[in-house]
């Protein structure tokens, strides 16, 4: 783990493989696992497909792996990121039915990264009585490139993403997003149950729309001084928590990574990630050609970069902005203004 927080440090984007153990029906059918796990950073296919060189990840968790675990493993690392006022984004990726929601949200008495990164976060003030956070959430999908609110009593009006880059603006952000302050887990899964329903609603093949778009939960947390509320010495930051779209679609598409070509698109948005993810990773990328604006979900996770630039840029502002889902470079000068 300690290691893994050191990639976090200098890295805009750090990946996580979780190989979940086989279901109930798997076993009875004598399915034969098709990977092979190598160490803790990489695995490799088995028979037919062995041919196939060796993946590296920033860390593999094995199947026998707990939700605790994958929590500290992933989510904890940019969770730490956030209360320092960087913007952070986690998100699960994958085919339907390789885990996604199981990581992300989980099931009774063995819960996921969400309601574990609530519970550090509700309780942060505990830890650190010299502040007071204000959180507020809010929890929208993408289908097809609509955006939907899932908190919203108007359901199924599409909502626009718009830019605001004036100073103390607000970024990128869904127009008329409902904003609710939480104060706890109980709060945000209250909501998050409502808005499950929303996407139910209506719908006659629920798995079948759930697997196709994405739920897009943004938690914007401000940290202020408990002596000095009124001040304006404060902490900014937003964390995304994403169930993506099931990626069999993309696949399908024949659209991954860099391969992206307009047109047979069926699942823009996550076709957009993979190529967005590429550009941040690449190692001679020198900052100026992310393609953010190519689909709903890379504008929204986009957020403040701006913001950033601008807290970088005046030095010792009262407000310091950050953003994880950015480039190294950006990483690097923030943590001289740090
Ligand atoms: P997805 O959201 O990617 O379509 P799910 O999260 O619904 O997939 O997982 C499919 C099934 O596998 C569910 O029944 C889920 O409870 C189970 N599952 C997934 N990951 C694990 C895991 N690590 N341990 C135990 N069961 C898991
Ligand atoms: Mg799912």
């Amino acid at each position: 783990l300690q290691t893994l927080s050191k990639v976090f440090d200098t890295c805009a984007v750090m990946v996580v493989l979780r190989v979940r153990p086989f279901s109930e029906k798997e076993k009875k059918k004598g399915e034969k696992k098709c990977i092979e796990i190598g160490d803790l950073y990489s695995i490799s296919f088995t028979g037919e497909r062995a041919k196939y060189s060796k993946y590296a990840f920033d860390a593999v968790l094995p199947p026998e792996c707990t939700q605790r675990m994958t929590y500290e493993a992933s989510c904890k690392p940019i969770f730490d990121k956030v209360m320092e006022g960087f913007n952070g984004c986690c998100f699960a990726y994958g085919q339907t039915g390789s885990g996604k929601t199981y990581t992300m949200t989980g099931v009774e008495n063995s819960i996921g990264i969400i309601p574990r990164v609530c519970e550090d976060l509700f309780s942060y003030t505990e830890r650190h009585p010299e502040f007071v956070l204000e959180v507020v959430m809010s929890y929208i999908e993408i289908y097809q490139e609509d955006v939907r609110d899932l908190l919203s009593s108007q359901r199924g009006q599409k909502l626009q993403v718009h830019e605001d880059l004036s100073t103390g603006g607000k970024g990128v952000y869904v127009e008329g997003c409902a904003s609710v302050r939480v104060d706890s887990y109980t709060a945000v899964s209250k909501l998050l149950e409502r808005g499950a329903k929303r996407r139910v609603v209506g719908e006659t093949k629920m798995n079948e729309k759930s697997s196709r778009s994405h739920a897009v939960l943004t938690l914007h947390i401000a940290k202020k001084n408990a002596t000095d509320l009124e001040g304006l010495t404060q902490v900014i930051s937003k964390l995304h928590l994403v169930d993506l779209a099931g990626s069999e679609r993309a696949d399908a598409a024949g659209t991954s990574g860099k391969q992206l070509k307009e047109g047979a698109k069926i699942n823009q948005s996550l076709s957009a990630l993979g190529n967005v993810i590429y550009a941040l990773t690449d190692k001679s990328f020198r900052g100026d050609h992310v393609p953010y604006r190519d689909s709903k979900l890379t504008r929204i996770l986009q957020a403040s970069a701006h913001s950033a630039h601008r807290a970088i840029h005046l030095g010792q502002t009262d407000t310091t902005q950050g953003q994880l889902f950015e480039t190294q470079a950006l990483l690097e000068a923030s943590q001289h203004m740090h």
